[in-house]
């Protein structure tokens, strides 16, 4: 092996990814697309083969919202129940998915279902991590009136990542929707309370500020770009730092 081949190409030890329910529905507009659910796997072991330890929150929109749920005449806590045993179902595609090509990955849930996967202890996730084990935080922070946004960073704080990686369908934060807007502006840096005054809607607010209050990086880049999460972690690419 050469010498260029053992420099480290990242500088980061532990991350966090987040990715919305709706990445994992490809143009089906409903659902999980298996193909999809394969390609963004091969995104995370590309990473994991750098030797970085790899926190996954994997939402759950794609199948089912507790707002949606409510605004249906639904109560309000029970659809929330339901949103996140919708993300249960991602997190265990997504396990499938990683175990095929080869990571060992453990689906950790804030509500125990033992017979499904582990319940969430926190020693028990740090140790698996270690062992360079995936872990994909499922069932959200297990309290209704929360996002798996807020799950991400509490568990990113809890598991002390360097960051939350938010992979979305956009290479950043823009000043307007850039799908919208031809003239949307991308920052490459932006601080918590910017995002949190202008209302840019990267993660809900109690995530913001719990990264904040934590001094936690969120970078925002595209999760379409192939070889994009491997990329920015090395620091190359188009992605949008949200700081303090
Ligand atoms: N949810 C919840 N508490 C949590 C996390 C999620 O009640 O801690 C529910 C909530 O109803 C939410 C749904 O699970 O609408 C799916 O999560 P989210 O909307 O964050 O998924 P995403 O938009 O990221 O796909």
């Amino acid at each position: 092996m050469s010498g260029d081949e053992t420099k480290p190409v990242t500088r980061y030890r532990r991350v966090l990814l987040k990715i919305s329910g709706e990445a994992l529905m490809g143009d089906q507009g409903f659902g999980l697309h298996p193909p999809t659910v394969s390609r963004i796997a091969n995104e995370v072991k590309s990473v994991h083969d750098l030797g970085v330890e790899i926190c996954m929150v994997i939402g759950g929109g794609n199948i089912f919202r507790g707002l949606a749920g409510s605004a249906q005449g639904m109560e309000r806590t029970t659809a929330d129940y339901m949103g996140m045993l919708a993300t249960v179902m991602n997190a265990l595609a997504m396990q499938s998915a990683l175990e095929q090509i080869g990571v060992f990955t453990r689906v950790v849930s804030a509500i125990p279902m033992d017979q499904v996967c582990e319940p969430y202890i926190r020693r028990r996730a740090v140790r698996h991590l270690e062992k360079k084990r995936v872990c994909v935080f499922a069932a959200g922070t297990g309290n209704p009136y929360f996002t798996t946004d807020t799950a991400a960073t509490l568990r990113a704080n809890e598991m002390s990542c360097e960051a939350i990686f938010k992979g979305t369908k956009v290479d950043g934060v823009y000043d307007k929707d850039p799908k919208k807007h031809s003239d949307a502006v991308r920052y490459d840096r932006i601080t918590y309370d910017e995002v949190l005054q202008q209302h840019l809607g990267v993660m809900d607010a109690s995530a913001i500020a719990l990264a904040r209050d934590n001094s936690l990086p969120i970078i925002v880049f595209s999760l379409d770009e192939p070889g994009g999460f491997r990329g920015i972690l090395a620091g190359e690419g188009t992605y949008t730092t949200v700081h303090g």
